[in-house]
């Protein structure tokens, strides 16, 4: 562990612009399951395809009822050890943005501003009309949602359906982020990807631009992935293990 965590403290001394790219497994200790977690949480209540949603008011009510489920499961999450030290090296300018799948509001909970973040997968902390994109906040939802025993509200401005703002599958990348994504990669000379499985496309492409336009490209996780054998860092590890040291001005490796 020491000696990883000296590499990557090498790398990034050595870096001018350093970018996290962080996915599921730096929400894991927060109590927040990946989708590969035994369990069961995503099995029982896992993510409705867009399509779907589009189509039948059923699945909107499915969707809303299992979102709600999961809130219930872990809604009140707080930043971990690697939140934390991604905030902390970015408040030190030794990392210069963070691209995120997560949608669980964590990085912004830790204090990284809105401008230093990239939310690729959207965010499941409030909703909005895929219409009119009228903003409402899930208290509204909920409070209708079960009023109305259950069944989904639909938007009051114009009847659109209502939807939290994350990216389900089959839905649309938002272009906005997917142009900010790929100009942190392009500009990028050290790229660590953090709790990724690396098998969400588009997302996962990110990593092989930027080790194809020559950054250093490091990757911290539990399993292997597809790109460990093009990674110059490969660390296999619990990412709070590795990531505490890099939290604190005095604990923070030279
Ligand atoms: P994933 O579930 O496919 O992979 C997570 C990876 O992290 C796994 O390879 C796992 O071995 C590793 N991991 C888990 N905990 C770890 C830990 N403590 N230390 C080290 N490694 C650990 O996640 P993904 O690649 O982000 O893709 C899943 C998709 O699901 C994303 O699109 C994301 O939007 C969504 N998702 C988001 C959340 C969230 O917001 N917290 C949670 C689950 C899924
Ligand atoms: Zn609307």
């Amino acid at each position: 562990l020491k000696a990883a965590q000296d590499k990557l403290a090498e790398f990034l001394a050595a870096a001018r612009h350093a970018v996290a790219f962080t996915g599921a497994g730096i929400s894991t200790e927060c109590g927040i399951p990946d989708f590969r977690s035994p369990g069961g949480l995503w099995t029982q209540n896992k993510p409705i395809p867009f399509d779907l949603f589009l189509a039948h008011r059923a699945a909107r009510n499915e969707a809303w009822r299992r979102k709600f489920a999961m809130d219930a499961a872990f809604g009140g999450a707080v930043p971990g050890r690697g939140h934390r030290a991604l905030a902390w090296l970015l408040a030190q300018g030794r990392l210069h943005g963070i691209i995120t799948q997560n949608i669980d509001g964590l990085h912004q909970a830790s204090g990284v501003p809105d401008d230093a973040l990239v939310e690729l997968h959207g965010n499941t902390t409030y909703a909005t009309c895929l219409d009119c994109a009228q903003r409402y906040e899930l208290d509204w939802v909920r409070t209708r949602f079960e009023a109305a025993g259950g069944h989904a509200p639909d938007c009051t401005a114009c009847g659109g359906a209502v939807k939290t703002a994350t990216v389900s599958f089959g839905q649309a990348m938002p272009e906005r982020e997917m142009a900010r994504a790929a100009a942190l990669t392009q500009a990028c000379d050290l790229f660590i990807v953090i709790g990724s499985s690396l098998v969400v496309y588009p997302a996962a492409g990110f990593p092989l631009r930027a080790k194809r336009q020559g950054a250093r490209l490091v990757i911290l996780n539990r399993e292997p992935t597809d790109l460990d054998a093009v990674a110059d860092l490969v660390v296999r590890a619990e990412i709070g293990d590795v990531l505490a040291p890099f939290a604190a001005a005095d604990a923070a490796p030279a």
